[in-house]
């Protein structure tokens, strides 16, 4: 799988992925990292990027010239690539998203700054357009590292241990139960006395009621939905 950020600014993203599970995963050829900047795509003097809103408006958009010759280019050498632009006003991004979208070859990041991106822009380019949650960033940077970290831990032999994939929170639409290490009692708090006797049936069914309490009270919504509806 094949990430592409599309920003005025790689070197808010490329760190990321210096370190940890994610370098490890390049290292191995599980995913790749792409940079494109609008900038070198510029056909005016001074390289400008921005442009001022048509009726007016405050802040400036991103120009809609540099940002589609850099993505027909892009279509034209790979047909196939999947376009995502990170906005605030789209359907929030979900685990659901992160899996599906793990399936894909080369998923191409458009990174909005200042006021934004041109809707026609949008509308033209789009597969996919995403918001991470209910509040305005500066640009779609960290969206796109979010997404593409959801992402990447759902690809194939990215994890070390995959089995954690399927216990985690929203596999069935729920929160993961609380987990503990040892010791058994730190700080005065022990842990449940089941979680030590290793009846794996019985640890299950706590761990699918705890799941269920932890579900209810910090995301009712999803209680509603996904336990109480069934
Ligand atoms: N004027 C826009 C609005 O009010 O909807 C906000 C533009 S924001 C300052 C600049 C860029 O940040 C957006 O084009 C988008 O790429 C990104 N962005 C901001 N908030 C986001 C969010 N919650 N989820 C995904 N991307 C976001």
């Amino acid at each position: 799988m094949k990430f592409t950020f599309i920003t005025l600014f790689p070197q808010l993203v490329s760190p990321y992925f210096e370190d940890s599970i994610l370098k490890r995963a390049i290292k191995n050829e599980k995913i790749e990292i792409d940079f494109k900047n609008p900038r070198d795509y510029t056909k005016n003097k001074h390289n400008k990027v921005d442009k001022a809103q048509a009726g007016g408006g405050a802040g400036l958009l991103m120009n809609p010239q540099p940002l589609c010759d850099l993505l027909d280019s892009m279509k034209s050498d790979d047909p196939d690539i999947h376009v995502v632009f990170p906005l605030p006003t789209a359907k929030p991004f979900r685990q659901i998203d992160a899996k599906r979208l793990a399936k894909k070859k080369h998923i191409v990041f458009v990174n909005g700054r200042y006021e934004g991106i041109d809707e026609r822009v949008i509308e033209q380019y789009a597969n996919e357009v995403f918001s991470i949650g209910d509040y305005v960033l500066t640009g779609g940077e960290l969206a796109s590292m979010v997404m593409s970290d959801a992402i990447a831990r759902n690809i194939k032999g990215v994890l070390g241990n995959e089995d954690s994939l399927s216990e985690e929170s929203f596999e069935d639409g729920v929160l993961e139960a609380p987990s503990f290490t040892k010791p058994n009692i730190f700080r005065g708090s022990a842990i449940p006395s089941e979680f030590l006797k290793g009846n794996h049936a019985i640890i299950y069914a706590l761990k699918k009621e705890l799941s269920g309490l932890k579900t209810n009270y910090f995301r009712p919504d999803l209680f509603l939905r996904n336990i109480k509806g069934k």
